[in-house]
């Protein structure tokens, strides 16, 4: 359903795309297929309406390899090629400024800035804020914002929403009245919806079991947190980073989670150049007692300085593997 208050934003953001003579798109930190699957989709056709466009992400993080095979990806340029100076900014799948690392200082030298997201958190840092929190993903947003355009989704520009689609919905798992037709919708443009699932989700080097083998072997169950909700955490170590990337790394959380007497899942994943420094994945679902009754992990990623959606959040945290086990023991409560 789009709201009155969407609908202005949509057109608002309409009237912006319509006018700007130059865009930069920035996509967030660690990036995924979402924000850079909406970056690129945007950028497809705004280029094909030639207008010059550049897409970025701070660093210190690579674009992952499986995320290097959607369409535009040469639209990319380097943090420090990205321009002081233009009509549009538009951040797209970030919940606040700090998303966009060190790029966020280019907010300041954009004539417009535009928001487009769906995290719970989101702060509508934006002149223009197209943020819907029951948005299954980003790209749903961009199609929705083409649609309001009147913009053709050519078959690039649906690889590059599908992409974004089929990770956050976690290959359809987490899907609302739409979700299929707008899948459907994609699909029927010709993109390979299967080839594009394998690349993104289902393709790992050999090295991916030895390591999943070690880090699953650190899992614990507590299950007295939360008057019975139950956490489950396991850590990835730097020692463990040989070898993989960061699609393997960010897989272990999806089998984490799939414990049963666990409510909310924890992935403490240590940093290589800073061994003190560690990003955390939550997850949270609902445990059955009670209808709804699932921990809100976004509220907790937040109070410890990150952010997310209800049921995904993350955050960043510095210290030993017991500190980080008692501090999110402590916010969980
Ligand atoms: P991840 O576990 O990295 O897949 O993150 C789950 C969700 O939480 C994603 O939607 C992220 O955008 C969000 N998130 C992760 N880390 C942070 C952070 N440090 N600050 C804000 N949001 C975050
Ligand atoms: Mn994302
Ligand atoms: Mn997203």
């Amino acid at each position: 359903m789009t709201t009155m208050r969407e609908t202005a934003d949509l057109d608002a953001a309409v009237a912006a795309l319509d006018v700007a003579r130059s865009v930069t798109i920035l996509c967030h930190v660690q990036p995924d297929a979402d924000t850079i699957g909406s970056g690129l989709a945007l950028a497809l056709v705004l280029h094909r309406r030639g207008i010059p466009v550049q897409v970025s992400f701070a660093e210190p993080a690579e674009l992952p390899v499986s995320i290097r095979s959607l369409p535009g990806v040469w639209h990319l340029v380097a943090p420090v090629e990205v321009r002081d100076k233009v009509d549009l900014l538009v951040a797209v799948d970030c919940g606040s400024a700090g998303r966009l690392g060190a790029l966020a200082d280019r907010l300041s030298g954009a004539a417009t800035t535009m928001v487009i997201d769906h995290h719970r958190s989101n702060t509508r840092f934006g002149a223009i804020n197209v943020v819907d929190p029951g948005a299954e993903s980003t790209t749903s947003l961009v199609a929705r914002l083409l649609d309001a355009w009147g913009v053709p989704i050519e078959p690039d520009v649906a690889h590059c929403l599908y992409a974004g689609l089929v990770t956050d919905t976690g290959s359809f798992r987490w899907v609302r009245p739409g979700t299929h037709e707008l899948a459907e919708r994609l699909l029927s443009t010709g993109i390979d919806g299967a080839k594009i699932a394998r690349t993104l989700l289902d393709t790992h080097p050999f090295g991916w079991l030895p390591m999943l083998a070690r880090v699953l072997g650190t899992a614990r169950l507590v299950p007295e947190v939360r008057g019975g909700i139950g956490l489950v955490y396991a850590f990835v170590h730097r020692h463990d980073l040989d070898g993989v990337r960061s699609e393997e790394v960010e897989s272990v959380i999806d089998i984490v989670r799939t414990t049963a007497e666990a409510g909310v899942a924890a992935v403490f994943k240590q940093s290589h150049a800073v061994p003190d420094r560690w990003t955390v994945s939550l997850r949270s679902r609902d445990t059955g007692v009670v209808v709804g009754d699932g921990v809100d992990v976004a509220e907790v990623a937040t109070a410890l300085g990150g952010g997310g959606h209800r049921f995904a959040a993350g955050y960043t945290a510095y210290g030993s593997p017991d500190d980080l086990v008692a501090e999110l023991l402590a916010a969980l409560g």
